[in-house]
């Protein structure tokens, strides 16, 4: 039987993939919004290479290392270059060949590791990374403590194209509150483009208790823009973003609307139907408040 320390999380995109806890928790685990690895059982480790490979034998006994292996928790890429190829070459040994390998990853992680690093990474598996990039401006990375600026999230970022490994990021909306909404979405367009990633994902805050910043909240320190004015950042952000040849997504469940688009060519098609929305101001066209399982949005 295989034994996950709970609860653990990974993108919408990998639900068909093979969870392989390699490490427990987030290394950084500071960043205000997030209430995902706050549980003392959680605290941040890595899991010795011979439960890894236990796990490992496990799920190909069971048929589960059929097409694609997620490696967890927070930022699984923190393991050193050697223990990531020793764990990708034994899945590759124990499975039938996989499509691809993927993790979370911090900037910090990417760039301690050097281009050739990376390179090697990516020649034993690791196709794709997820990163949080939540927010182009400084002053809010700051703030909600993400631990990467703006500049070291562009390097972060060649490296990648560098190095081959398909970049997939998020962004959040309303993550520079009330008084930073414009700044947060023009200057998240502009990371956008500098780094030109191949998969984005805008999500929306939700205040999480166990977050930092639901407290800040709850003390009026934090305000939580509007469903309206998520949307006008959404707005800004397609405006000010150019990709090259990537996927846009705000589909996540967090999202009052949700839009798919290929960049460049749907961009015009998308940033319509946004306009459309915020000149109607039609509540019936965003997904309902409970649907998104919100805690609080006023
Ligand atoms: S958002 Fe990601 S990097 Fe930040 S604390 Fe949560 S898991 Fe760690």
């Amino acid at each position: 039987m295989i034994e996950y320390v709970t609860p653990f999380f990974r993108p919408p995109s990998e639900h068909k993939s093979f969870i392989l806890q390699a490490t427990i928790g987030c290394s950084h685990n500071n960043c205000t919004y997030c209430a995902m690895y706050r549980k003392k059982t959680q605290k941040f480790r890595v899991r010795p290479m011979s439960e890894i490979k236990e796990i490992i034998d496990t799920a190909s006994r069971n048929g589960l290392l059929e097409r694609r292996v997620f490696i967890a928790d927070g930022n699984a890429l923190v393991l050193s270059t050697a223990k990531l190829i020793e764990i990708m070459n034994y899945l590759d040994e124990k499975s039938l060949g996989l499509e691809r390998i993927t993790m979370y990853a911090n900037v910090g992680d990417i760039l301690r590791k050097s281009i050739e690093d990376l390179i090697l990474l990516r020649e034993n598996g690791l196709g794709m990374v997820y990163i949080g990039f939540e927010s182009g401006d400084d002053v809010v990375l700051e703030r909600i403590k993400k631990g990467a600026n703006f500049s070291e999230t562009v390097e972060a970022s060649r490296k990648l194209k560098a190095s081959g490994i398909i970049n997939s990021v998020m962004v959040l909306l309303g993550i520079g509150g009330k008084d930073r909404s414009r700044e947060h979405a023009l200057a998240t367009g502009k990371l956008l483009t500098e780094c030109d990633p191949e998969y984005v994902g805008a999500l929306s805050l939700q205040l999480r208790p166990g977050a930092p910043i639901y407290e800040q909240w709850k003390e009026g320190l934090f305000e939580l823009p509007d469903k309206f004015q998520m949307i006008e950042e959404l707005e800004t952000i397609v405006e000010n973003t150019e990709l090259s040849d990537s996927y846009f997504y705000s589909n996540h469940i967090s999202n009052y609307l949700p839009v798919r688009a290929r960049f460049p060519q749907e961009k015009g098609r998308v940033l319509k139907e946004i306009k459309e929305v915020l000149k109607t101001r039609d509540e019936a066209s965003l997904r309902p408040d409970y649907y998104r399982d919100v805690v609080n949005q006023y």
